[in-house]
């Protein structure tokens, strides 16, 4: 298996300086997600690495020393682009095959078969990529990538042209592939849950680097600043006076922060006896998404993600209900 590594990668386009000191590596077998904002360089780091960006800083390595040289096609490299890029006058057969013209046609034949099989793709095989629907273009241009065998996959948003059911459906199968293949993975989206739910490592730029990389689960729980915190999920702030009583020594610039998950009310006073207003409902099917404001502070709002078992009314006073091991601490 081949791993990659990105060492000070850094990139501009005219004046503008796009990207500056990435460094990030993917083990072995590994998918990692570079999670930004539109804009912010994701697909032009994915192009630097299969060398259809020359003009960088850094280095990127294959395995640690194997250096990607620039301008040349690297056959280890997959590349599944944002908008499938398939070639419109060629049938799915055709598209597949497209990369294998070394091989004898008894063998293409075999390896393009177990393909349209393996990417459930036989009845469509004679159709030309406009009579495919996103998720069976998707499929073909993903099929298209792995007949070359590459050892390393980059994926632009994959999933940004799927309705949202084929988009779970599909995730859990191009996870389940990539392990199955044993393939290390870039994959680049600005979808937080896309990031959470199918990375062993996540990487967020913001300002041009990349400012905390890690695993999902630490990334959420220990985010570094206020920014990767919202940007993985909605939170509220804690008022300063009750987040000093967690942590006394706490300035005005850290903050004290839940997750809008974890933050509950309660109808009677629990050890928070601030009391909050109720300004909206709304039934979400899973959970009710409330709006409270700070009685004595109507600056302070906060979120609430709660499974309602209780009867609560528009401007009924309730009471914030969390646990301690909750909040996160962001310095
Ligand atoms: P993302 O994929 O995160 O949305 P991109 O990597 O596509 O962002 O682009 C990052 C920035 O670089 C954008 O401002 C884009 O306009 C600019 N850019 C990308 N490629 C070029 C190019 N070849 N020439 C000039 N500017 C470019
Ligand atoms: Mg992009």
């Amino acid at each position: 298996m081949v791993g990659i590594s990105i060492k000070n990668f850094g990139i501009s386009f005219g004046e503008m300086e796009i990207l500056k000191d990435v460094s990030f590596s993917v083990n072995a077998g590994e998918i990692v997600t570079i999670l930004g904002p539109s804009g912010s360089g994701k697909s032009t780091i994915l192009r630097a690495i299969a060398s259809l960006e020359n003009s960088y800083d850094g280095d990127i390595l294959l395995n640690e020393n194997c250096l990607i040289c620039k301008n040349e096609c690297n056959k280890d490299i997959g590349y599944i682009f944002q908008d499938y890029a398939l070639f419109p006058h060629l049938n799915v057969k055709e598209n597949i095959e497209f990369a294998l013209h070394k091989l004898s046609r008894i063998e293409k034949d075999k390896k393009v078969n177990h393909l349209l099989k393996e990417f459930d793709l036989v009845e469509h095989k004679d159709k030309q990529s406009h009579e495919l629907s996103g998720g069976q273009q998707q499929r073909v241009s993903i099929a298209r990538a792995i007949a070359y065998e590459p050892k390393i996959l980059l994926l632009d948003e994959p999933f940004s042209n799927l309705d949202s059911l084929l988009r779970e459906k599909t995730k859990l199968w191009l996870k389940k592939m990539i392990k199955e293949l044993g393939l290390s993975a870039i994959l680049v989206t600005h979808d937080q849950k896309e990031a959470l739910s199918m990375s062993d490592k996540i990487g967020i730029i913001h300002d041009k680097k990349i400012v905390q990389f890690g695993t999902p689960k630490k990334l959420f729980e220990e985010p570094k600043n206020l920014y990767i915190a919202k940007f993985l999920g909605d939170i509220n702030i804690l008022p300063f006076a009750l987040a000093q009583t967690f942590f006394p020594d706490i300035t005005k610039e850290q903050k004290a922060i839940l997750r809008v998950n974890k933050t509950k009310i309660s109808t009677k006073t629990t050890k928070f006896t601030t009391p909050y207003i109720l300004k909206e409902i709304s039934y979400c099917g899973d959970y009710s998404e409330l709006i409270i404001v700070n009685k004595e502070d109507e600056n302070n709002f906060m979120t609430i993600r709660q499974n309602l078992e209780i009867d609560v009314f528009i401007n009924d006073i309730v009471y914030l209900e969390f646990k301690e091991e909750d909040i996160i601490f962001i310095k």
